[in-house]
């Protein structure tokens, strides 16, 4: 690794798209990043890439990078391109008038899953230091929120269990509600590897995904489910493993709470959790569900990878709690080949919820309640921390239109796009005295913004990601931010002028306060990660060079503790108006909004948002394929062209959000996760008509 600004250098820094988080070498020419090569030591991707991390990096040069601070009074104004300090004066300004009109709770903060470690925990802090309050969140609120509530009530931590390489000596491959090979596209392959080595594949989703396309062991098993049907399923499961002899008694025995395990066995062993009394709920064949419980049950190590077909339901916390009982009823946890494994979407989603991002914890998932807790970060930090719980993403937005909430700060975050119901959004934003955004394009949020910061992309900074297996890796600045600031450093010069001082020279001190705070990241330090090239945490005096499986011999909470499942429906259901379901989904070449996938080359591949509609009700409606659908929602409608595919269930849509305007989100409903408000994104009751051009 050479240091930036030296002609024909090469950096080793890590992948700003998915949760995969390959290292690439970045290959500089004459002062321009010529070319990304997959790095072999990469320990997530062992020189393997996709076509995102490998071309897409071409919008850190794109001419639509924000690249001078600007403000304005009023969002009618023109913007006025004026110096950082300024800038960072004027927000400070809003940000202090605010508070001391409406009270400190009036203001917050929100952070990104495509930021680092170190600038996610920076804004945190800003929140809870300078801010004075606990209002701080992130964009994993809306993805993988119900993976930390529901992970951590069952097995005592908000991550997953496994590295990746794992996969390789699992005997049974669970995938629910995740499509790899579109949004992890390394893992995919890996995962693929094994399949064509005879490992058997269960695939839990609405959809036919491509996985079920590899060549794998004899008992492949699709179980095309309802949208909105995840724990009526997973209950079913559980209960064939009850009924007919499937559970590890050993490891139940040795290794969970009795108590909790017992509660459970009753509710579970019910018949009405039986695959026969919930076919007509699920819409999969009994036989099918009980041979997929054998196929898991049966095998020697069976492993369970999720997405946000798991997480984005109006149940998603009590469906990770189903995976995690099934998990642990069968034995699979604490070795190579099984485990609990959250696919994250973003490259530091782990990171930020890790980072202290939640309005409820502070880093390392400590609870803002717990006075001891915030008696450690009092010393460090030299500050009182509150200690209620502030304002969650869709609390701040209903604060904000009853006008208790006037003030936010958003880094690497587009809400107005990517959070449900957009109108409703909307007006959140428009609600608000100050809005300051920070980020590398003028995106849909930036038009309600008082404030504008040029973001840094990951070519522009040094920090670390954390990636979907806990793995910390170190990001490296490639070349020189556009607008002359690290993210790292805009926030700490905000916190300056509100009057709270902040004064890192170098994100690697940020770590270094990190560790001290962060009992899982004790033994963390940029030194150590340059010896090790990265680390899985938890890393601490026990595990000094980290920690690849997780729960080997016990768990954070001791013993494992089962939780009782019932299975509610979802509010959303298709009726005479709305009579069809529609779920979302990624495709491989584009990346979430598309805010920076759109702006490469890969635009070539997907350039427009299409509606998938199964042949029977296209043709129920004469649609055929290109004509353009009407789609419409109890809050909004929108228009896609159609794309008539088999891969969906009749009655089932799905379509993707990666283009602003057309997206799925104006007609997603605000339905959310009872435990963590994370949008119910995968269920839409909708109707679909064939309309003219718009
Ligand atoms: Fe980047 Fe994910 Fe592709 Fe790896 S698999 S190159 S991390 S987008």
């Amino acid at each position: 690794v050479i240091d930036a600004g030296q002609p024909g250098h090469s950096v080793v820094t890590t992948c700003a798209y998915c949760g995969v988080g390959c290292s690439f070498k970045a290959e500089m020419k004459g002062g321009q990043l010529v070319r990304m090569v997959p790095y072999k030591g990469g320990e997530a991707n062992h020189g393997h890439s996709c076509v995102k991390g490998r071309f897409a990096f071409g919008y850190a040069t794109h001419k639509d990078r924000i690249r001078e601070p600007m403000i304005r009074d009023s969002i009618n104004d023109p913007w006025q391109v004026v110096s950082w300090g300024d800038a960072i004066g004027f927000a400070a300004k809003k940000l202090k008038a605010t508070q001391a009109r409406y009270g400190r709770e009036s203001i917050g903060g929100i952070t990104s899953s495509r930021c680092t470690n170190e600038e996610t925990y920076l804004v945190q802090k800003l929140v809870r230091a300078a801010f004075g309050n606990n209002n701080t969140d992130t964009c994993a609120r809306v993805c993988h929120s119900p993976t930390g509530f529901g992970l951590k009530t069952t097995m005592g931590e908000s991550a997953g269990t496994q590295t990746f390489d794992s996969v390789m000596k699992a005997d049974t491959i669970v995938v629910i509600g995740a499509n790899p090979t579109d949004a992890h596209p390394v893992f995919a392959s890996q995962m693929r590897r094994r399949l064509r080595q005879g490992a058997k594949l269960i695939v839990i989703d609405p959809r036919r995904i491509d996985l079920l396309k590899t060549p794998h062991g004899s008992t492949g098993i699709h179980l095309p489910l309802r949208p909105g049907t995840n724990v009526a399923m997973v209950n079913a499961l559980a209960h064939v493993i009850v009924t007919e002899g499937l559970e590890n008694t050993a490891f139940i025995e040795s290794r969970c709470e009795p108590k909790q395990y017992h509660d459970w066995r009753e509710f579970i062993a019910e018949e009405r959790h039986s695959p026969e009394a919930v076919e007509a709920v699920t819409g999969v064949p009994a036989e099918r569900v009980r041979q997929a419980a054998r196929a898991y049950g049966e095998a020697g190590n069976s492993a369970i990878y999720y997405g946000l077909g798991v997480t984005e339901h109006s149940q998603g916390s009590t469906m990770v709690m189903g995976i995690a009982n099934l998990a642990m009823a069968t034995g699979n946890i604490g070795r190579e080949g099984v485990g609990v494994n959250p696919l994250r979407g973003q490259n530091n989603v782990q990171g930020s919820c890790d980072m202290g991002s939640f309005p409820h914890e502070l880093p390392g998932y400590q609870h803002v309640g717990d006075p001891a807790v915030r008696a450690r970060f009092q010393e460090v930090w030299g500050v009182a921390i509150d200690d209620e719980p502030g304002l969650r993403i869709p609390n701040m937005f209903d604060a904000a239109i009853a006008g208790s909430f006037k003030a936010l700060y958003v880094q690497g975050e587009d809400i107005a796009q990517s959070d449900p119901n957009t109108q409703h959004v909307e007006a959140a934003l428009s609600a608000l005295d100050c809005l300051i955004v920070q980020d590398i394009f003028l995106n849909e949020t930036a038009k309600h913004a008082h404030v504008l910061l040029p973001g840094a992309t990951f070519l522009e900074k040094n920090g670390t990601f954390t990636n979907a297996e806990r793995r910390i890796n170190r990001v490296r600045k490639v070349m020189a931010p556009v607008a002359g600031m690290e993210d790292w450093e805009v926030t700490m010069a905000l916190s300056n002028a509100l009057g709270y001082p902040m004064d890192y020279k170098h994100p690697s001190e940020i770590m270094d306060e990190i560790a001290r705070l962060t009992p899982t990241f004790a033994g963390v330090s940029y030194d150590k990660l340059e010896k090790l090239g990265s680390i899985q945490w938890p890393c601490d005096e026990e595990h000094p060079e980290g920690t690849p499986t997780m729960h080997t011999l016990d768990f954070p909470i001791g013993k494992g503790r089962f939780a009782v499942t019932e299975y509610v429906a979802s509010e959303e259901k298709s009726n005479r108006k709305f009579p069809l379901l529609l779920t979302t989904g990624r495709i491989l070449s584009q990346y979430n909004v598309g805010a920076q996938t759109r702006r490469t080359a890969n635009s070539q591949w997907h350039d427009e948002d299409v509606l998938e509609i199964h042949p029977s009700d296209a043709e129920l409606r004469g649609i055929r394929e290109g004509d353009w659908l009407g789609i419409s929602s109890r809050v909004g409608q929108t228009v896609l062209r159609a794309r008539i595919s088999d891969r969906m269930l009749p009655g089932v849509v799905w379509t993707t959000f990666h283009h602003p305007g057309s997206g799925a989100n104006v007609i997603t409903t605000d339905s959310s996760d009872w435990a963590t408000n994370c949008p119910e994104y995968k269920v839409t009751a909708v109707q679909v008509e064939k309309v003219s051009q718009p």
